[in-house]
């Protein structure tokens, strides 16, 4: 069994510590790899290698960062195919959608070519008689990524690219179950001629996250995971005088209009909540019929449902695979029974699906739960698997109301005909990201991604404009340049124009 190990300052090394975790492979429900979990001596070696890459890579002119990332954007073209078999064997996701996500990803390292127009400043000719004023953005030094499981790829490239080519070095922590993809791009940054340092891969759990926390060094953390996590990194990431954006989790609603072409927005609905196995943070998880749609709804939804192929993610055939671990099987698997208990009715159930030659995967079948009420627990935990819930409302406004009412915000989407509704849902919703018509509005890389409320913490979005104001600080100059023979006199009074 391999054992995978840090990057740090340009070549693996297996660090100082004797603690390793187990890699599964979802499909066969069979440990393939440990991972070593990293010690603080191998956070700081990790940091210090960043820390004195910056000396150099923050001095980097705009071009040199810039063919940087060209060279890299074409080595994850061409290695698409490689890192969506990595991210299947560990995540479980079919092969398609892997390369989806690293096709998501790459649209930000596009976006992140752009950097030498992303960083254009400011300037004021005369602002007042002889005086010009100018505004530039430098980078921070060393940041820092934690990542969650569910994109081992693309959530990693929400990041680094625009970081790196921000000027900043980077220190990725990535989800321990599913570490290999984040070691595949380290070659390849390699490969594409980033200095050694500039970007590391730290392994581990909560020990190696803490020691990123707490180091004097570290100027600036990204977080994407689950709440209670993102509202802890959040906190002691600003106790320890660091800019922090911490993306949660999500309970993403759809409300479905009667004047909605139904049989589109079911299929849409199915694809959205089962893609990868509902593992995505803007994955629907509650449908919200409005005025009657709530039958003529279900009927398709479970139709949909029942057509969905699920196996191994490697097999072509396969349009949904396992989920993550056998835990998150068993803690699906427990919201779908509490619901059923609490009195919703699973009108397509996927407990105890088993898929042949792959009998101990972890394995939950697409599931529609219908007549589901806002006080159950089906309804109030982020289920995170291939869960759709069923919900049912009299009014638009009543819908726009239980999205409001929900501590997340991160996505939302209306099924509709009517721009009317649509342009009251988009106007009413407290939520960062939503889809009229589309189900999983997840923005291009050069708009920034984030929710609201629960599902972020911190001022800023990913990516985008918001990530490159993120990875960099301005600095602004009012200058003056006297005439030789031009007499003037310093005055106490305050500066005006
Ligand atoms: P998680 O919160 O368990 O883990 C995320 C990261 O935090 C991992 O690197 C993990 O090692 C680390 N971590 C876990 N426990 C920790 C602790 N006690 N102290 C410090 N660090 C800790 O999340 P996950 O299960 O990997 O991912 C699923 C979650 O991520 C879901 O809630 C999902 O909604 C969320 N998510 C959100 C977005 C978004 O854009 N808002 C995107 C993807 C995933």
């Amino acid at each position: 069994m391999a054992t995978i190990e840090h990057w740090i300052g340009g070549e693996f090394t297996a660090g100082s510590g004797n603690r390793t975790g187990p890699v599964f492979n979802p499909a066969t429900g069979r440990q393939q790899h440990d991972v070593v979990l990293a010690t603080s001596a191998d956070v700081e070696a990790a940091v210090g290698a960043a820390r004195a890459a910056f000396e150099s890579w923050g001095q980097a002119s705009l071009s040199r960062r810039t063919k940087v990332m060209f060279n890299f954007r074409e080595l994850v073209n061409a290695r698409v195919k490689e890192l969506a078999e990595i991210i299947s064997d560990e995540h479980g996701k079919v092969l398609s959608d892997a390369a989806g996500e690293v096709q998501r990803g790459l649209e930000v390292i596009e976006f992140a070519c752009g950097i030498p127009q992303l960083l254009k400043g400011e300037y004021s000719d005369q602002a007042s008689t002889g005086v010009d004023v100018f505004s530039f953005r430098e980078p921070l030094g060393v940041c820092v990524g934690i990542t969650p499981f569910n994109f081992p790829a693309m959530v990693p490239m929400w990041m680094y690219p625009v970081a790196i080519a921000c000027g900043n070095t980077f220190v990725l922590k990535p989800s321990e179950r599913d570490p290999s993809a984040s070691n595949y791009v380290a070659g390849l940054l390699k490969e594409a001629g980033l200095p050694d340092g500039v970007f590391n891969v730290v392994h581990g759990d909560k020990s190696a996250v803490d020691a990123l926390l707490h180091h004097p060094d570290v100027a600036a953390v990204s977080f994407v995971g689950s709440t209670p996590i993102a509202r802890y990194i959040y906190e002691q990431g600003n106790a320890h005088g660091k800019r922090v954006q911490a993306l949660g989790g999500a309970k993403n609603h759809a409300i479905i209009l009667p004047d909605a072409d139904l049989e589109f927005a079911a299929g849409h609905l199915a694809a959205a909540a089962f893609g990868s196995a509902g593992e995505r943070c803007m994955a629907i998880s509650a449908a919200v019929a409005v005025g009657g749609a709530g039958d003529a709804l279900v009927d398709l939804v479970n139709r949909k449902a029942g057509e969905v192929v699920v196996g191994n993610g490697r097999d072509a055939a396969s349009e949904m695979g396992p989920v993550v671990t056998a835990a998150a099987k068993q803690r699906i698997e427990g919201l779908i029974d509490s619901g059923e208990r609490e009195g919703a009715k699973v009108t397509v159930d996927g407990r105890g699906l088993t898929v042949p030659g792959f009998e101990d995967g972890f394995f939950v079948g697409p599931t529609v739960i219908d007549q589901v009420e806002p006080s159950m627990e089906v309804y109030r935990e982020e289920i995170f698997g291939p869960v759709l819930s069923v919900v049912r409302t009299d009014t638009v406004d009543a819908a726009i109301e239980l999205i409001n009412s929900n501590p997340y915000g991160n996505g939302t989407a209306i099924f509709t005909s009517s721009g009317e509704a649509a342009r009251r849902f988009q106007r009413g919703v407290k939520v960062g990201m939503i889809g009229i018509n589309v189900p999983v509005p997840v923005p291009m890389a050069y708009y920034s991604f984030g929710g609201w409320k629960d599902s972020l913490f911190g001022d800023k979005h990913v990516h985008g404009p918001e990530g490159v104001s993120f990875y960099t600080r301005a600095k602004v100059v009012t200058s003056r340049w006297p005439h030789v023979s031009h007499a003037y006199d310093a005055s106490l009074q305050f500066p005006t124009a």
